[in-house]
């Protein structure tokens, strides 16, 4: 994890070569993203500007999150936070009293404003309590490419505010990545072509804004609440869904079940692939625009074997 750096050790970090001085000269903007996939965003558009933690590592359940204290220290410290929003954090609010007490931050970038969100519809009370079940809308936005898009435009506009003399370096750094994002479009499309109104089973429901995107339709998802573990009743009712569906593959992320995740597609005669839900969830998975590359190729393998 990335700091921002005191102004003695960005001295000595420059001076031995580490990392290139910034062009202006200032130290960069401590910014704090709750996921990695926005922590990768802020620094497509911050450049040297800005010095990015990330508060969920990648490789965990990201709705059950232990703050540990130097996480609290970069909150503290932090101007801008940039979070997924909707109930993705239910540990945030609890962080945010712990490490800055009655302060508010200087700015406080929820994503979810300006997304078209998907399960909308979703009960808004549910009777668990303290859990992410998706109880606003499904959360997991940020796995269609090109939601991208609003995504960079609202940290665009909070880096702005805090550093109004870097706008244009902003905007062109965006403008560059939004580029790139859709050469990556083209070539994931057409990864994904062939396999167009396959059907999927999912884990957890992170997956329903990257399946509309590609044209893929998930039939169900082994959580029967997201969060919640199958019954084994739920099971039984699942893979006779998936043999009447012919689901060909099951999404697994890497903290799944992996012996329930096994089973499940062994009864329901599917093959399992692990997905990168988050930047760095897989290796290969090191940024935002890596992170399609990684799973348009693995999706699109699982479903090309016979
Ligand atoms: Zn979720």
């Amino acid at each position: 994890m990335r700091r921002a750096l005191q102004a003695g050790a960005l001295v000595a970090a420059v001076v031995a070569g580490v990392i290139a001085a910034p062009a202006w000269g200032g130290a960069p903007l401590s910014v704090v993203a709750t996921t990695t996939d926005l922590r990768s965003l802020v620094e497509v558009v911050g450049g040297d500007r800005v010095a990015v933690d990330a508060l969920v590592s990648p490789g965990q359940d990201p709705h059950a999150v232990d703050i540990k204290p130097g996480q609290l220290v970069a909150l503290k410290r932090a101007v801008l936070l940039v979070r997924v929003g909707l109930d993705h954090e239910p540990w945030l609010a609890r962080a945010l009293r712990t490490a800055r007490g009655p302060d508010s931050l200087p700015v406080d970038l929820d994503c979810s404003r300006g997304i078209a969100l998907l399960q909308a519809e979703t009960s808004r009370v549910r009777p668990e309590r303290g859990v992410h079940v998706h109880g606003f809308g499904n959360p997991h936005y940020w796995l269609d490419p090109e939601n991208a898009r609003p995504i960079t435009a609202g940290i665009l506009e909070a880096l702005a505010r805090l550093s109004p003399a870097d706008r244009g370096y902003f905007e062109r750094r965006r403008s560059g990545f939004l580029v790139r994002l859709d050469t990556g479009l083209a070539r994931w499309r057409a990864a994904l072509a062939p396999h167009r109104g396959a059907r999927l089973v999912v884990v957890h429901e992170s997956w329903p804004y990257f399946a509309r995107r590609f044209g893929l339709e998930i039939v169900a998802a082994v959580e029967p609440t997201p969060g919640v573990p199958p019954s084994p009743a739920s099971l039984t009712s699942l893979t006779r869904q998936m043999k009447e569906a012919k689901v060909r593959v099951i999404i697994a992320e890497p903290y799944s079940d992996a012996a329930l995740v096994q089973r499940i597609a062994a009864l329901g005669g599917a093959r399992e692939v692990q997905l990168a839900a988050s930047v760095g969830a897989l290796p290969e998975a090191r940024d935002y625009l890596a992170l399609f590359d990684v799973d348009v190729a693995r999706l699109a393998e699982a479903l090309r074997s016979p």
